[in-house]
């Protein structure tokens, strides 16, 4: 492993590649020996002529390096990664990052919009995972990894934002956006908040925290 001004830089082959959800896929890369983060932490795709960075969901000391990624329509990661066969190398640099778990100082209210729910999966893989995690998403079969964050915290809340049939309602679901969630049902109190997503939830959630939860600690990974 190589390192340039201090940051290890490496190469990892992509070894699968599925949809986890409608429009999102997981990515799995080998990890070689000596490559290591912090769960929450995030690498950075060095492509030819531009970047990217992608929070892993898989811990430390799996085999494999793994990532949820969102397709976005006209994004240059996005068509690249669909077109790259399974063999191909891929240039990183990292871990990169200070989205990490700081311990359980207050009472922990995890917020994700789609694959920004990323480190809380490593969280939860990791056993760091604690307290209430929203997850907020537009539809009932965009709730990847449920299964995981379901079992690891207790309160675990799929928050859907439009309009779905009773009979998709997975267990425990709030109907409506993350923001709508803690204005109505979050009890007063000081928490750690930590937020991970675009950056129209970011502002959103960040503001309603001020005006609610003033004491509160605030931790934001913004992916745009
Ligand atoms: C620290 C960090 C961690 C990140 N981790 C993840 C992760 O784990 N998973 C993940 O899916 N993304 C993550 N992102 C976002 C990711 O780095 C890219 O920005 C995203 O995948 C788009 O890349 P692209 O090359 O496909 O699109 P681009 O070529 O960058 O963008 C094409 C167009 O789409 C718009 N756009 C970009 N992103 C979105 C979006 N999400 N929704 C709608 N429009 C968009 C752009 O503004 C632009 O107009 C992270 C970002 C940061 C900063």
């Amino acid at each position: 492993m190589e390192r340039v001004g201090g940051t290890p830089r490496f190469s990892a082959r992509l070894v699968d590649r599925h949809w986890l959800a409608p429009g999102i896929l997981e990515l799995r890369l080998t990890r070689q020996e000596g490559v290591t983060f912090i769960p929450g932490q995030f690498l950075r795709f060095v492509m030819d002529g531009y970047e990217r960075d992608y929070t892993m969901v898989s811990t430390p000391d799996a085999k494999t390096i793994d990532f949820c990624i969102a397709m976005v329509e006209g994004g240059r990661f996005s068509r690249d990664i669909q077109k790259a066969d399974i063999g191909t190398p891929f240039e990183l640099t990292g871990p990169h990052g200070h989205f990490v778990f700081q311990g359980p100082a207050n009472s922990a209210v995890l917020v994700a919009t789609g694959t920004g729910v990323a480190p809380f999966v490593a969280f939860c893989r990791s056993g760091l995972g604690t307290g209430l995690l929203l997850h907020g998403v537009g539809a009932p079969d965009r709730l990847i990894y449920r299964d995981i964050l379901q079992s690891a915290l207790p309160g675990y809340v799929p928050c859907i934002s439009r309009p779905f049939e009773k009979m998709d309602r997975p267990d425990n679901a709030f109907a409506g956006r993350v923001t709508h969630y803690l204005e109505q049902q979050l009890t007063q109190g000081v928490y750690d908040f930590y937020l991970c997503g675009r950056g129209a939830m970011i502002r959103d959630v960040t503001a309603l925290i001020d005006q609610q939860f003033g004491d509160s600690r605030l931790f934001i990974e913004t992916y745009d």
